[in-house]
């Protein structure tokens, strides 16, 4: 008998996400209308920021972010090669340049003191990432970003409902980002938003997500002009309705992804060659994602022969992430080659994601556990 097979990450819609979808679908808006700013009301409320701008994409919402911190080629922003192509393109599409920066060994986040080193006469801005759902080191980082005047500007793609130091992701950064794919905490099909501690922020996102259209009624009530190009980066009421509905049950699902992770954890306790994720005592992680790292040298069989056999035994594991700087677009366009940020790369040949989202049932868990434990137990034993 073949067991169905468990994705690495899936999307939990009820009958009420539906409902709220369909009650758009039969209303006057399906884009730009109340349910866009009933949403980014929601977001700002649950993440205790004034401002959110919700927009078609967590990509386009690095996009607008770094548009709106006013990114141009020749600036330079520091980033951890750990992350998804879209936190490093998206200031490649502003013209500047990516610089990265080696990872903390136990956060997989990155590290403040790597990030100083870096730092030019062109540097504008940080970016760290909340890998896995683990906020960043942010009183680090704010050091930082205030003693040489720049941006910190938060890719919390992965860390909706996380906590640091007591308060949600949102509140840390000049500029947050936040995805709603499939994959992420709340899904809205496609879709993201820029959470914002500033006013001076709000109206140059909204108009960069809008084509650069600065109205001006005063001129005629058709005027507008354009000074600088923006894009069409407009989430729908469709989506924003979904967003609504599934980010009251944000708690919840956050709740059930750390229980799943504490289930992992109490597993993987008395096998010292998988390492499981380290939190923090001041972080309250959300987790995106369920790394663990295997010791492979004393398992004696590659990553790749572990990854493939779960796969095999239909376990959706996964890789997070081909550190950026081995990719051959960052490599050839800014020069990096491998030995580069030794702890990333580290990192990626012994990580492997395990299933997590929030209707994951317990019983699917052990039999993830009982799989991973038969391919490594043999060098325990
Ligand atoms: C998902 C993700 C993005 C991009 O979000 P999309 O909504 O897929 O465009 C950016 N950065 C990180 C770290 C992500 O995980």
């Amino acid at each position: 008998m073949t067991m169905p097979f468990i994705p690495y990450g899936q999307h939990r819609i009820d009958e009420e996400d539906i409902e709220a979808v369909v009650r758009v679908l039969r209303g006057e808006w399906l884009t730009q209308g109340p349910a866009i700013a009933e949403f980014e009301s929601a977001l700002s409320t649950i993440c205790e920021v004034p401002h959110a701008v919700a927009v078609s994409s967590g990509t386009a919402a690095l996009h607008c972010a770094f548009a709106a911190a006013g990114i141009i080629q020749g600036d330079e922003v520091i980033t951890t090669p750990l992350t998804f192509s879209a936190t490093a393109a998206a200031v490649a599409y502003c013209g500047g340049t990516p610089v990265f920066a080696d990872i903390d060994a136990r956060t997989y986040c990155l590290d403040s003191r790597e990030v100083e080193k870096k730092i030019t006469a062109r540097t504008k801005a940080i970016v760290p990432v909340d890998f896995a759902g683990h906020p960043a080191d942010y009183s680090a980082l704010r050091a930082i970003a205030d003693k040489y005047g720049l941006l910190l500007i938060a890719d919390s793609c992965h860390a909706l409902g996380a906590k640091y130091q007591g308060r949600p992701v949102g509140t840390y950064a000049d500029m947050t980002i936040l995805s709603f794919h499939p994959v992420k905490h709340i899904a809205t099909g496609e879709g993201g938003a820029v959470l914002t501690l500033h006013d001076r922020f709000v109206e140059p996102l909204r108009v960069f997500r809008h084509h650069g259209i600065v109205k001006m009624p005063e001129q005629g009530g058709w005027y507008y002009e354009i000074e600088r190009l923006g894009n069409n980066y407009r989430l729908t009421d469709i989506q924003a309705a979904l967003g609504l509905s599934q980010l009251k049950k944000l708690d919840r699902f956050v709740e059930r992804r750390r229980e799943i992770a504490a289930l992992y954890n109490r597993a993987f306790a008395p096998h010292e060659v998988v390492t499981t994720p380290y939190e923090a005592s001041d972080v309250r992680s959300s987790y995106h994602l369920y790394l663990a790292t295997l010791d492979v040298e004393r398992i004696g069989k590659s990553r790749r022969e572990i990854f493939d056999a779960l796969r095999e035994q239909g376990i959706g594991v996964q890789v997070h992430y081909t550190p950026l700087h081995l990719q051959p677009y960052y490599a050839k366009t800014y020069g990096y080659k491998p030995g580069d940020f030794p702890r990333a790369e580290a990192y990626y040949e012994r990580a492997i994601t395990l299933p997590l989202f929030p209707h994951l049932q317990d019983a699917d868990v052990h039999r993830v556990t009982n799989v991973l434990l038969n391919q490594v137990s043999y060098a325990t034993a």
